[in-house]
């Protein structure tokens, strides 16, 4: 047994995602894109039988009827089910499998069972398939991606498993580029330890130390009460902390009534907007302009629009107060409302994207806000438009790699968008915002 220094099993998945896949067909959906199980079994005859669990060391050859099902807790490989395709492997305690090859993309299913998703892990080699926590019987805790993880308490035995050893890190961040100093002109991304070239707009200087001047994300009680975080609360006060909610959609200055939203949501939000306008206070290639908030949810919890008798999202997204519509921050533009960052018209038509790069993005200023919205360990997905993607995606690695951030983002970055359409609905209508989810705090602060 092993056990290491802190660390957080958020940061341990990881790998550069293209898209999490988290998207149903709207692109905005509520339940993160996890699949149901058919059935509670399967096919392994497996009822947690536990008779060989613990002491046997490889020697004995399990029966295939006592293995444990992914998100079992275990010590020795050898206990956990698996297929020819997908090894059964112990996980820091707890039953995965192996992917059948390197994860296609962070969170892809094609390399796991259907029921897992495939990520990376820092510190341990290969790609590991992570249990779905309700597909599954999670005897570990649940991540905010919906998979089971094991908890920081959790550990096996390193004789009998490759997947032992904690990473360690500080804070419960794993930083890979701890021991590497790279060349000059080059950063080292934290994402894949490897250094990169430095971008030439990346701004320059270093960090002012923001945290005591912003607020925090899980001012809130997960349980409920009189500080529910999952209480509908219209976004107050209008405006401050670096954003704006102005009257959009058909809302006027006295009738916001598309701009309600959960209180952990709203808190993330003013805390993110908080915290980009202090670091980016000294960049002087655009001076901060409060950032744009659009739609989120109606008082009751619809989606805005119903009171009109015009939903303006499809079913299933903007319920409940988990999603925003925001602004991206802009270059040149009098006020970072909701436009349009790009070209977006073809022949006459438009084409709800970007049909060319962006040419009005702040691409730092959004890079740091998304970023640091990945301060709460239960953000689901952000989207945005196919074109703006990768380029946060890189500017976020050079953030990471100067120090201007050092939570999830820099290992796992939960940002969504299609350069293709793939109908996870990305593909359009993010050309003038980005749209952010929350997942709710089931386990607590
Ligand atoms: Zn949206």
């Amino acid at each position: 047994m092993r056990l290491s220094a802190l660390f957080s099993l958020c940061l341990l998945a990881c790998a550069p995602p293209t898209n999490t896949g988290d998207a149903r067909v709207n692109g905005e959906g509520d339940n993160g894109g996890r699949q149901q199980a058919p059935g509670d079994n399967n096919g392994n005859n497996n009822n947690n039988n536990v008779d060989n669990n613990g002491n046997n060391n490889g020697n004995v050859i399990p029966d295939p009827n006592d293995l444990l099902d992914p998100g079992s807790k275990c010590d020795c490989s050898s206990e956990c089910w698996g297929t020819d395709d997908n090894p059964g492997i112990c996980v820091l305690g707890l039953c995965m499998q192996a992917a059948a090859g390197d994860c296609s993309e962070s969170g892809s299913r094609s390399e796991c069972d259907g029921r897992s998703r495939c990520w990376g892990a820092e510190g341990l080699s290969g790609s590991i398939c992570w249990p779905d926590a309700n597909a599954y019987d999670c005897e570990g805790s649940t991540d905010g991606d919906g998979s089971c993880v094991p908890t920081a308490e959790d550990s096996c035995d390193s004789s009998c498993s490759d997947f032992c050893v904690r990473s360690e890190g500080g804070g419960g961040d794993v930083n890979r580029c701890d021991s590497i100093t790279c060349p000059d002109g080059q950063l080292c991304d934290p994402s894949s330890g490897q250094c990169i070239e430095t971008d030439q707009n990346l701004p320059a200087g270093s960090p002012p130390d923001c945290e005591r001047d912003v607020p925090a994300f899980n001012d809130c009680d997960p349980r409920g009460g009189a500080n529910s975080c999952a209480e509908l609360i219209q976004f107050n006060p209008v405006r401050s902390l670096g954003y704006w909610d102005y009257p959009l959609n058909g809302e006027t200055v006295n009738d916001q009534y598309r701009s309600w939203a959960r209180r952990d949501l709203m808190l993330l939000i003013q805390r993110a907007t908080a915290a980009t306008q202090c670091l980016s206070e000294d960049w002087d290639y655009q001076a901060y302009q409060d950032l744009g908030l659009g739609d989120m949810s109606e008082r009751d919890g619809s989606i805005p629009g119903t009171r009109e008798g015009r939903p303006g999202h499809p079913p299933g997204t903007h319920t409940n107060g988990h999603d925003m519509d925001i602004a991206y921050y802009q270059v040149g533009q009098r006020n970072n409302w909701l436009r349009s960052v790009c070209e977006h018209v073809e022949n006459g038509q438009d084409q709800y994207r970007c049909t060319a790069d962006p040419v009005i993005l702040d691409v730092y200023r959004s890079a740091l806000f998304i970023g640091r919205l990945h301060d709460t360990p239960y953000l689901r997905v952000i989207g945005v438009d196919g074109k703006v993607g990768p380029l946060i995606r890189n500017a976020v690695a050079q953030l990471c790699g100067a120090g201007w951030l050092r939570n999830s983002a820099c290992s796992r970055l939960k940002l969504a968008y299609e350069v293709e359409d793939q109908g996870q609905g990305w593909y359009r209508f993010h050309h003038h915002h980005l749209h952010i989810s929350l997942s709710a705090p089931t386990n607590g602060w």
